[in-house]
Formats: structure tokens, sequence, C-alpha cells
């Protein structure tokens, strides 16, 4: 399924390099994504043609990784990217090769990557060069390298994780020489940037199976590696209450990514205190690592209210929910309960109010502690800390903080109104009970 605007101006781009004399194929997950009729989100070229070639060919170039001999091609409003046919050179310390020698043929090419699916090239004509069986490896939907598993997985042991990937999202099987590579060169794994490994952890996480990659990492014993400075939960199998955290995983909105890690983290037993510094080393943005730990630390708090010794009084429950409603924000707050209806429709059922027992026990049908604070800010309130002090005639200092914060949650819990002339009455009765130093 490639989107025949797309497909009509990479053709262009071959039909240029063959007129003038190179040799010039789609190559990769293109022409994987293709045969297995999954969408194709970009296509891209490998040629016999030198970066500079391509370079002066085209009008609108950008060398986008020119030491690997990639150029950028763009066209209209696509973009290729187009590189030259290579073999790579001295593999050192299990990762990618800081040079790469520029070969003649697709062949040689196509020997360098990682796995039979993707060593597959397509011509101008959709001919299909295919040296390794890619074609027969996806109809029997399994995940081979091109070449010695162990030998590839040496030169760079991204593959492993690359390997993982795929056999989750496409719900593949790794053949046994794989497999066998994968669990005795698993350290390796620690020699790679772990910016590359999030990238495929987030493709497995975010895709259509992300239980499956898991439980694989978890077996291929890829998993420690990857978490890490997290002591817990190492190698355990998953139980089935993790397993449904897992499973949750698939029922989240794509573009709630923070709910997503955090029952990930979850599964993971990680505590909220932990998540922030794990998600900054897994390379995350702060906000999503800060977002995601959020999340978690919220339900532990909730948790925590809701098991505590005040878990039959219904106010005081209100009242905590108002507070941790105002001290997360709003979306920290909208986030959990969206992950909450989710976790709903994984199967995890809502326990009653008195049940001490599972740790995922959780009520959503006690919707009444569930309602929005009126407010969420002070700058919501209808008085400002300047009226506060006109109207109490009092010079500011932390005891105007602290009423301020005082009246934003008696409003957000709905004791008080938003109102000005009432929170200024009250604002005047406190100070003149407690005085204002
Ligand atoms: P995706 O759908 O995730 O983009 P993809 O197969 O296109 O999948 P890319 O990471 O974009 O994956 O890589 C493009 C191609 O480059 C792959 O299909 C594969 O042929 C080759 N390749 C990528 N990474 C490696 C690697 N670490 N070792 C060998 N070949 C690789
Ligand atoms: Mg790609």
């Amino acid at each position: 399924m490639v989107d025949p605007l797309m497909r009509c101006q990479g053709e262009k781009v071959l039909l240029r390099l063959l007129e003038s004399g190179y040799q010039a194929y789609f190559v990769g997950g293109c022409v994987r994504d293709e045969l297995m009729g999954r969408p194709v989100h970009d296509m891209d070229i490998a040629t016999s043609a030198k970066p500079e070639d391509v370079i002066a060919l085209f009008e609108r170039s950008v060398p986008t990784g020119i030491q690997h001999g990639t150029v950028t091609v763009l066209l209209e409003n696509h973009a290729f990217e187009v590189t030259t046919f290579r073999k790579e050179a001295d593999y050192e310390d299990h990762r990618r090769p800081t040079s790469v020698e520029f070969v003649e043929g697709i062949v040689e090419d196509l020997r360098r990557r990682d796995f039979t699916m993707n060593a597959i090239a397509g011509d101008v004509g959709g001919r299909l060069i295919d040296p390794f069986d890619g074609q027969a490896d996806i109809k029997a939907k399994v995940i081979r390298c091109v070449g010695s598993a162990p030998d590839r997985f040496n030169e760079d042991a991204l593959r492993m994780m690359r390997g993982i990937r795929f056999a989750s999202v496409f719900a593949f099987r790794p053949v046994k020489s794989l497999w066998s590579a994968l669990r005795s060169g698993r350290s390796k794994i620690s020699f790679i940037a772990m910016e590359r490994i999030r990238v495929e952890l987030e493709k497995m996480v975010l895709g259509p199976n992300p239980v499956r990659g898991l439980a694989l990492l978890q077996r291929s014993g890829l998993l420690d590696y990857v978490k890490a400075p997290v002591p817990k939960a190492a190698s355990a199998s998953l139980p089935d209450e993790r397993l449904t955290l897992l499973k949750a995983i698939e029922l989240v909105r794509p573009d709630t990514p923070e709910i997503k890690w955090s029952l990930l983290l979850k599964a993971l037993e990680v505590p909220g205190e932990e998540a922030a510094g794990l998600m900054k080393m897994w390379t995350f943005s702060n906000a999503v690592g800060q977002g995601t730990a959020d999340l978690i630390r919220f339900d532990e708090a909730w948790r925590k209210a809701r098991m505590g010794p005040n878990q039959e009084d219904s106010k005081a429950l209100r009242r905590k929910w108002i507070e941790l409603q105002l001290s997360f924000g709003k979306g920290i707050a909208a986030g959990w309960i969206e992950r909450q209806e989710v976790l709903q429709r994984a199967g995890i059922k809502p326990s009653p109010l008195r049940d001490h027992g599972t740790a995922l026990s959780f009520e959503l049908e006690e919707a009444e502690w569930h309602d929005e604070p009126v407010v969420h800010t002070l700058q919501e309130l209808a008085v400002t800390g300047g009226d506060v002090m006109r109207y109490t005639d009092k010079k500011g200092g932390p005891w105007l903080g602290e009423l301020m914060n005082a009246m934003l949650f008696k409003v957000a819990a709905g004791e008080w109104p938003n109102d000005k002339e009432t929170l200024l009455e009250q604002a005047k009765v406190v100070v003149n009970e407690h005085g204002a130093s």
C-alpha cells in the first residue's frame, strides 16, 4: 500500500538516476511493507551513483548522512533517502561502522542489511531482487538474519533489538538460529547508545503487539540490559496482573504515549520516584518522561489514600482527590482517568471501596470523587493577592500565599463559591482569626 503520488515521485528519482547511467532500486522497509500489504511511510532508494553525483542530478537535495553515503532528495512534497550501494568496513565495539566502503552492486548492498525481509530490492518496473529469499521468510512469518546470525549481531548489537521489534510489530517468529545467537550475544547490547535502543523500544511498545515484544525481550534476557539501573522484576516471568497491564497498552490512544509508558513501567514495577530517571536514561524528552512519572506518582498517591486510614471517610477522600488534582494539574488528572478507563476495558475489574485486595484495584464507578475541581489555578480565582491585601489592609508576606492556596483549595473542592465578595469576606475572617505576620 503505497501512496500513488509518492510512488510516482519515487519512480521519477529512479528514472533520473537510470537515465544518467546509474543503477537504482527501492530497498528495505518500503519493499517489505508493500509485500506485506502494510502502509508504506517512506521509500528508500539504493544507487550506484556517488553522493556527489546524486547532489548534482537533483535540484533539491540535502546531504543528510553523507558519511554513510546518504543524500535526501526532495521532489514536490516527498523526501527520498538515496544511499550509495555500500559495504560496511570494520565494525568496532559491536556498533555500526564509522566508515563505509562504496561497492558496485545491489547484491553486495543487500548483503549488509539486517534481516532477509529487509534485504529485498525492487526496480522501477516492479521486479524484485531477493538474493536471500526474504519473500519466503515473509510468507512463513519468520525473522532471519542475512548470513550468520552470530556474526551479524557481533557486528552491530542493535540488530538484536531490531529483531525483537520486528517480531513484535509484525507478529513474526524469530528463527532458531537468530534466537540462539541473540541469547548468547545479548550482553553486547550494552555497547549500543541508548537513543538507538529507545527508538526500537518505542516502535515496539507503541506498536500493535507490545506484549509479544516485551515477552520476547524478557525471555531473551535483553530486558535486563535495557532497563539497567532498575533493580526489581528482572527476569521473573510475567504474572497475570502485569500481563493485563501490558495488554492494556494496546488499548491506549496513539496520541497519549505517556499513558502507554506509565503502564509499561508499572508492569515492570518501576516506582514513580524512579520513573523519571529511567525515562531519562531511555533518552525520552523531559516532557514525556515527566508526564509518565507524574501519572505513576498520581496513581500511587491516590491508591495510598484509597487504602489508607481515611478510606471510609468519603469527605476526606474527596478532599484528597481535589488536592491531588491541584498539585499534579489538570492534564495529569485527566490522563489518569483515561488510564483507569483503559484498565477497565482491559478487564481489570473495579473492586469495592473497602477491598484491600489487589494492588491494581480502583474504583472508577465511584465517580463522585472524580468530579473536576471548580478551578485549577490561582489565576482562575475570582480574587487576586492584590485584592486581598487591599481588602484586609495588610502587607504582603508568606501568609498571603498560604491564604491564596487555601482559598484555591476551598473553591476547587466546591466548599466556597468562586465569588469575589465571599472570598474577600472569608479572607478577612481568616486574617482576623490568625492574624497576618
Ligand atoms: P521502519 O518501518 O521501522 O522504518 P525499516 O526496515 O525501514 O523499518 P529503518 O531503520 O528505516 O527500518 O532502516 C531501513 C533499512 O536499512 C532496513 O530495512 C534495513 O535494510 C537497513 N538497516 C537498518 N538498520 C540496520 C542495521 N542496524 N543493520 C543492518 N541493516 C540495517
Ligand atoms: Mg524506514
